[in-house]
């Protein structure tokens, strides 16, 4: 009889894992057709300073719509794209469109802000990324000022040494970095200070309880002061409410980002967003 379950729960995880299988696979083939067929768009969520509140970033977020999948998150459609390697093209058209709207903006007589865009860690890898960084920044016009890289810190801390050389490229054309989720990974301290990096991302699984977890504010706390030490900004992810926004605050954290203020929009919408908050000074 035990023998009978076991062999029918075996049976069980077999399916669950072709399924999940068949749907990786469902996916990546829809998603080579996602850029030739329009089907990505880039979301815009604005990021505070947490001293004035005042927008000073935004980060632009990947959205995919297709046909009959439907809204597919990019916490399922990003691994697809990195495993396939489509993340390549599909990073680049993320980063010239984001590049090519900030400037529009810029245009359009907007504020000044930074714009963050994700890499992906296999983006990161590729010999090739700081030229067409570079590259991209020309084309569109856009000074590199305006231009921020998120890598996640488990990314980073890959291969820290490759890492640095690649940081320290793209800190040459006058791009700043930013590490993102971080506190999840393994982080060597060491590292850290030789990374030309500028701001530290907190990850959100640290901001959701923060008014009740005492580790998850000590963690918050200490990642806080080490930035500081090390010179380096912090912003936090994921920021909802008013009592996380004020334990933010009062322990020094430089930037917010989050529900609180703003979910990601569309390009239009942050336009609008924008002039609300910050009514023309002129
Ligand atoms: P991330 O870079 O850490 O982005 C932050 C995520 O948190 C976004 O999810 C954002 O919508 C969400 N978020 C922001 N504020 C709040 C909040 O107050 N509460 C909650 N619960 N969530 C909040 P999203 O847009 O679903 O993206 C998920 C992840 O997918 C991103 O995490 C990033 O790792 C990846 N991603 C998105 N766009 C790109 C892209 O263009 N390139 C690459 N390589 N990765 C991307
Ligand atoms: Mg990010
Ligand atoms: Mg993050
Ligand atoms: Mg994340």
């Amino acid at each position: 009889r035990a023998k009978q379950n076991g062999r029918n729960r075996y049976c069980f995880f077999t399916a669950e894992i072709e399924a999940l299988a068949v749907r990786r696979m469902q996916v990546v083939s829809a998603l080579r057709h996602a850029l030739e067929q329009h089907q990505l768009t880039i979301h815009y969520q604005p990021q505070f300073s947490a001293r004035d509140g005042r927008i000073i970033g935004a980060e632009a977020l990947l959205r995919w719509h297709h046909p009959s999948l439907g809204q597919v998150s990019p916490e399922e459609f990003i691994p697809a794209a990195e495993d396939s390697g489509l993340i390549v093209p599909i990073g680049e058209w993320v980063l010239r469109h984001a590049v090519r709207q900030m400037r529009a903006w810029l245009d359009e007589g907007m504020t000044p802000f930074v714009l963050a865009v994700n890499l992906s860690t296999v983006q990161f890898r590729h010999p090739n990324l700081p030229a067409m960084v570079a590259a991209i920044l020309a084309e569109e016009q856009l000074p590199a000022q305006y231009l921020e890289l998120e890598l996640t810190e488990s990314g980073a801390m890959h291969d820290p040494p490759a890492a640095i050389a690649v940081m320290d490229q793209l800190h040459e054309h006058g791009v700043r970095m930013a590490i993102d989720d971080f506190g999840i990974a393994y982080s060597s301290l060491s590292y850290l200070k030789k990374f030309k990096v500028y701001k530290l991302k907190i990850d959100q699984s640290f901001v959701r309880d923060i008014s009740a977890d005492p580790e998850d504010r000590a963690i918050v706390t200490a990642i806080i002061a080490m930035a500081r030490g090390l010179g380096l900004r912090t912003i936090a992810e994921g920021v909802e409410t008013q009592a996380q926004l004020d334990f933010l605050r009062e322990h020094g954290c430089d930037e917010i980002q989050g529900y609180y203020y703003s979910k990601p929009l569309t390009a239009e919408q942050f336009g609008r967003f924008v002039q609300e908050v910050e009514p023309c000074a002129a």
